[in-house]
C-alpha cells in the first residue's frame, strides 16, 4: 500500500510542485489549500502523514496542528517560511513531529517523510529484527523501540510524537546515566539548524505529563541540575 500524504499549502505553485515530487517518489497525495479542506480531508480519507504550511488563508497552521494533535497522533511535518525560533518551538510544543524551513530541499523532505513513516525498507532485515526485539519495561510501562509504541499497564497504547518517542527511548537505553541536553538533541532531531536546549525541556515536560504519576515531582525522568536528564526508573 502506498503511504498517503496530505499536503496543506495555499501557494498553488508550491502545492503542485510538491505534489508532483511526492507522487514521483511513490506516495499517494491529497491536497488541501486551507484549514477547512484539510480537516475535511482527514475525516474522509485515510491519511498517513500531513505536510503542513503554517501561513494559510483561513487559519494559522499552528492552530490546525493543535486540532489534529488533540484527536490523533497522525504525524505532522510543518513546512514554514517563518524563521523565528519561537514559531518553530511553538510547532514542536503543540505536537508537530518535525519541521523544515522554506526553501527546503525536496530530497531532504522525502527522507524525513520516510523516516517518520517508520519504513524499514531502507534498512536490512537483520537490523529491523534487532530493532524489533528492543523492548523496555518500567513502572508498568512497556516501550517497544521497534514498534515505536508506548503501552501502559492496561495494554493501552499511549500516543507520543516522534520527537517525544525518540527522547524517551534515548533515556531508557541509558538508565541511571545523566544525559546532557546536547546528547538528547542529537537523539531527537536530525535538524541541525533548528533545535535549542529549550526544545529538550519542552519535550521532557510533555513526556512527563504522559508517563509520570505526578509530573511535578517526576520519578522516571529526573532532572540533574546543570547537567541534563536521567532515566531513574528500574528496568524490569
Ligand atoms: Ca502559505
Amino acid at each position: 500500500m502506498d503511504k498517503h500524504l496530505l499536503i496543506v499549502e495555499d501557494d498553488e505553485l508550491v502545492q503542485s510542485l510538491l505534489a508532483a515530487y511526492m507522487r514521483n517518489e511513490g506516495f499517494k497525495v491529497s491536497l488541501a489549500g486551507n484549514g477547512k479542506e484539510m480537516l475535511a480531508c482527514i475525516d474522509s480519507e485515510s491519511i498517513d502523514l500531513i505536510l503542513l504550511d503554517l501561513g494559510l488563508p483561513d487559519e494559522d497552521g499552528l492552530v490546525l496542528a493543535r486540532q489534529v494533535r488533540a484527536r490523533s497522533s497522525l504525524p505532522i511535518i510543518v513546512l514554514t517560511a517563518r524563521k523565528e525560533q519561537k514559531d518553530r518551538l511553538a510547532a514542536l510544543e503543540i505536537g508537530a513531529d518535525d519541521y523544515l524551513t522554506k526553501p527546503f530541499d525536496p530530497e531532504e523532505l522525502v527522507l524525513r517523510v520516510r523516516n517518520m513513516l517508520g519504513r524499514t525498507d531502507t534498512g536490512t532485515a537483520e537490523a529491523a529484527l534487532r530493532e524489533r526485539t528492543e523492548v523496555f519495561r518500567f513502572e508498568g510501562w512497556t516501550l517497544d523501540s521497534g514498534g515505536h509504541s508506548l503501552i501502559d499497564g492496561k495494554g493501552k497504547k499511549v500516543s507520543l510524537t516522534r520527537a517525544e518517542f525518540n527522547l524517551l527511548a534515548a533515556l531508557v537505553k541509558a538508565p541511571n546515566r545523566v544525559l546532557s541536553r546536547d546528547y538528547l538533541l542529537d537523539a531527537v532531531s536530525q535538524d541541525a539548524d533548528a533545535p535549542t536546549d529549550r526544545l529538550i525541556d519542552v519535550l521532557v515536560s510533555r513526556v512527563r505529563k504522559k508517563i509520570e504519576n505526578d509530573p511535578k515531582t517526576p520519578e522516571i525522568i529526573t532532572t540533574v541540575v546543570g547537567c541534563g536528564y536521567k532515566f531513574s526508573a528500574q528496568l524490569k
